[in-house]
């Protein structure tokens, strides 16, 4: 018989790791194991794109917590090592390297992978992806002597990675298959914005720009070639096209999965002993839709609420949701979701690179994005997370203050 687990978490991101800590910081005394298949222990992925690329974040300070602290906390960590599959009846689960661990309480951490390009030459030396540290350090590395930067893809990553390549002073295009860049998450404008701000730091973008072929010579990627038959050289290309969740091992044991593994507000899936948290989870709200999430404060709220599911302990993940995002000397801080605005109001002067776009629904306020307007979104957080929204007129001057609502109310 395997020995009993307690609480086993697959994965060690920062789900994984802030589910063990919340069990703990809950007073749970019983074995808590935390695996994960990648060989480093939890460590942070946002400066992976910013500034560990750029040579200012050591690696050392990628590395979430000591080992020794985690040791003193009683929760055990295997590295290296991958779940292959559950048995929901027994209880168990099954290793890569063979063993089978038993447990009384799940939680799924697994995260996301990339997305692959499917074209031929994806896998020619010279092209990347960006998910992991190992990656991370693999593009650094090429940075060094790379000089025609190709990235396919103007979301978050890809364009986090354009300004690291820039400051570093390589020659770089962005290709974005849609007509703006981060369509699936900003607005006309802010597209608007990074547009200008990305070409104004001398990259080439170009938009509705259909990839349709990877061009190799003598065994290195050359080239980047589109449909409209122009070819961008390259001796690094960076594929940011978004993430899959992995979802897989759940599907498997039959829990509901759609794009994620479907949990609610708690983070539990349809079986009791399991829960499951951040980029590989989808959540179901209230009117019955699916919300999927990948960001830094989802994977920790939703950690947290699943750490006290396992202990029979109601505690909902309600808060606003947000993100943020540094390109160049630009932090953009995002509050609530912008889906289904029907006003927008600017608060601030672009010129300044100081500014704020709020966004409205039947007046009220649904969501803010800040640029380097860190008390905006702070504030507008907190405006969300109370339901309080200014007028759009209110919202609009900026000699506001959008906090006096927030005293008004108290
Ligand atoms: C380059 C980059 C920059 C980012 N920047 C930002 C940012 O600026 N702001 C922000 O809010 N978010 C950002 N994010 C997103 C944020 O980092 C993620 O949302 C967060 O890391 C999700 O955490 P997670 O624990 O759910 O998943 P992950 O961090 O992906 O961890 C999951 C772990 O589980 C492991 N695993 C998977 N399957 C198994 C298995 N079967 N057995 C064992 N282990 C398994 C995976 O290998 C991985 O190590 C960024 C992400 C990346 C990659």
């Amino acid at each position: 018989m395997p020995a009993p687990c307690g609480i086993l978490i697959v994965g060690a991101g920062l789900a994984g790791l802030t589910v063990a800590e919340t069990l703990r910081g809950e007073g749970y005394a019983g074995p808590i194991t935390l695996i994960g298949d990648e060989a480093h222990a939890p460590y942070h992925r946002p400066p992976l794109s910013k500034g560990f690329l750029q040579g200012e974040t050591p690696e050392a300070q990628l590395t979430m917590r000591p080992a020794e602290l985690l040791a003193k906390r009683n929760i055990a960590l295997r590295v290296g090592a991958g779940i292959t599959a559950i048995d929901r009846t027994a209880r168990q689960v099954c290793l890569d390297d063979g063993p089978t661990l038993t447990y009384d309480g799940l939680a799924l951490c697994t995260g996301a992978r990339l997305r692959p390009l499917p074209l031929t030459g994806a896998d020619l030396p010279g092209v990347f992806g960006l998910r992991s540290l190992d990656d991370s350090k693999a593009i650094k590395a090429a940075l060094e002597t790379a000089q025609d930067v190709v990235i396919i893809g103007g979301g978050f990553i890809g364009l986090e990675v354009a300004a690291a390549a820039r400051r570093k002073g390589k020659r770089v295009t962005v290709l974005e298959a849609a007509e703006r860049l981060m369509a699936r998450v900003v607005p006309p404008a802010m597209s608007g914005f990074y547009r200008d701000l990305h070409a104004e730091h001398g990259v080439h973008i170009v938009l509705a720009a259909a990839v349709t072929g990877l061009v190799g010579k003598q065994g290195r990627i050359a080239a980047v070639r589109t449909g409209d038959g122009r070819e961008f050289a390259a001796d690094l290309v960076l594929v940011g096209i978004g993430v899959i969740a992995n979802a897989e091992l759940a599907q498997a044991a039959g829990l509901e999965v759609a794009g994620g593994i479907v949990v609610d507000a708690c983070g539990r899936t349809v079986d009791p002993a399991i829960v499951a948290a951040g980029d590989c989870t989808v959540r179901r709200l209230a009117d019955g839709s699916l919300r999927r999430l990948e960001s830094v404060q989802n994977a920790m709220e939703q950690a947290r609420s699943a750490a006290a599911a396992l202990l029979g302990r109601e505690r909902p993940f309600t808060a606003t949701p947000w993100f943020w995002s540094d390109q160049y000397d630009v932090k953009l801080q995002m509050a609530g979701l912008t889906a289904g605005f029907d006003q927008a109001v600017r608060r601030g002067d672009p010129a300044s690179r100081k500014f704020s776009y709020c966004y409205f629904k039947a007046g009220k306020l649904i969501a803010i994005d800040s640029l380097n307007q860190s008390n905006d979104h702070l504030t507008g957080r907190k405006l969300l997370d109370q339901g309080i929204s200014p007028t759009p007129a209110q919202a609009a001057d900026s000699g506001f203050e959008l906090s006096t609502l927030l005293a008004a109310r108290a």
